[in-house]
């Protein structure tokens, strides 16, 4: 099937690459000239598993293009629209300028039958909205939110846990279905459970997973704030919790909370649109499950400071991670780097490194330090914090060997992620997040 995909960030590159490689005939399109040349060249403009490899294969087979014109996406049935919805400046809504802009640019090109299937996250009433405004064209718009975990974004596309089409009832919405049936056959084939909402469902199922997701991640930090105060541990706490199967351990990982471009600014504005909507206090509890999280982060600055004895001024602080998790280069909102610059802005000399984001994070933050290579990071550093799990820290970093790099033998496990007992058997003094 022909498709044109808009937006080309972390969801949408992938989505045309997946695409591609399960068949389709695939034009990427992004207002991003720089984005658009590398990826038609071939190379991923962002740290994805796989990708490279995705891309690859699709300029091989020819089924896979990029450009920036969007007469480009003329004669595609299906065009999907995944450009960022990210927060508005100074407020807690989703701004829209993007996927408004997006559908101006399309208008002109939609041809009768045509079907807009909306991926990026939205506040419920946009699709509708939408529909209205592409009426005249005679295309039929869906919403068709996207799960996928950046770090697992080509597996997830490829494999989806479940797959919503929010769709009007008339003919134009149930052959509109159709289409994307027919667009996910293999994941649809291969037992993905393939769910049919109409539109309004479709957008609130996306924000309401993001919202639980937050809720449960705030939750066990919230808990951590009590294992804190009464000398629990929150790591014990959570495997005991974890093993009743109607709560599950996923999720429940204390530390220095979320973050990235997804569920902040999504419970920000999930809240944001309940209040339009008159049922703020419905979700109110959002409000504080953002509040936990951004307590995490002080609380992590918090231990550091404690641990050098009440003053980190002139102290030299490797900072293990950049990116908001593991396996992405993906800086936005990142709890990692937001203690790295709280801890500079206390007068630390913080020393930040991370395999795939240090790039990101030395553009966006200069006054950081910066060290390419992990051990140079520890090198002489009074005290180590690990704020993102990759494995290079997790599982990859000897205690002995670190020991020998340091100047002093203090670590802030930010996400609860090391073996305590082996660190401190090594001489160090080991701080988790909740932990005893
Ligand atoms: P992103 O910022 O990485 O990508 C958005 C892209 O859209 C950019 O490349 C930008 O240049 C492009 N763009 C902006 N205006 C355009 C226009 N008028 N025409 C064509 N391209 C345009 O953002 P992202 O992380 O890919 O997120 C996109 C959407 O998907 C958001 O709504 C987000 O909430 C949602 N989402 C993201 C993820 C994720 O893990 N990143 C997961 C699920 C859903």
């Amino acid at each position: 099937m022909r498709m044109s995909v808009i937006g080309c960030g972390y969801l949408g590159a992938v989505h045309a690459a997946a695409m591609a490689s399960i068949g389709h005939d695939v034009i990427g399109i992004d207002v991003d000239e720089r984005k658009v040349a590398a990826l038609d060249a071939g190379s991923a403009p962002f740290f994805e598993p796989q990708l490279t490899e995705l891309l690859a294969e699709g300029r091989a087979s020819g089924r896979l293009r990029f450009s920036s014109r969007m007469a480009d996406a003329a004669g595609a049935q299906v065009h999907f629209l995944a450009v960022g919805t990210p927060q508005i400046p100074g407020g807690h809504a989703a701004d829209l300028r993007y996927v408004d802009a997006a559908i101006d640019g399309l208008l002109p090109h939609l041809r009768r039958g045509d079907v807009i299937a909306g991926k990026s996250t939205v506040p419920v009433g946009t699709a509708a909205r939408l529909a209205a405004r592409v009426i005249d064209s005679g295309a039929t718009v869906v919403w068709n939110p996207e799960f996928l975990r950046e770090g697992w974004a080509v597996h997830d596309t490829l494999t989806p846990d479940r797959l919503v089409v929010g769709a009007e009832t008339d003919s134009a919405g149930t052959r509109a279905v159709a289409v994307l049936r027919q667009v996910y056959a293999a994941a649809v084939a291969a037992g993905t459970p393939f769910l049919v909402t109409d539109l309004a469902t479709a957008e609130l199922v996306k924000g309401a997973a993001n919202a639980f997701l937050a809720t449960k991640i705030s939750f066990i930090n919230a808990m951590a704030e009590i294992a804190e105060a009464s000398g629990a541990d929150v790591a014990l706490l959570a495997d005991a919790l974890g093993h009743d199967s109607r709560i599950g351990r996923r999720y429940l990982g204390a530390g220095i909370g979320f973050g990235g471009g997804c569920l902040p600014k999504d419970i920000r504005a999930f809240a944001a649109r309940a209040e339009e909507l008159g049922r703020g206090e419905a979700v109110g509890f959002l409000h504080e499950v953002d509040a936990i999280n951004l307590r995490r982060r002080e609380r992590a600055v918090r231990l550091v400071v404690d641990a050098l004895g009440g003053l980190v001024f002139g102290r030299r602080i490797a900072v293990l991670g950049a990116a908001f998790k593991p396996f992405s280069d993906d800086i936005r909102d990142s709890p990692a780097l937001d203690v790295a610059v709280r801890l500079r802005g206390l007068g630390a000399d913080v020393v930040v490194t991370d395999p795939a984001a240090l790039d990101n994070a030395a553009a966006a933050h200069p006054q950081l330090g910066y060290a390419r290579h992990r051990d140079d990071a520890l090198r002489e550093a009074d005290a180590v914090v690990i704020v993102t799990e990759w494995d290079e820290y997790r599982r990859d970093l000897s205690p002995t060997h670190a020991g020998g790099l340091v100047r002093g033998r203090i670590i802030i496990d930010g996400r609860n992620c090391l073996d305590a007992a082996a660190w401190r058997a090594a001489g160090w003094q080991y701080h988790g997040m909740g932990r005893r």
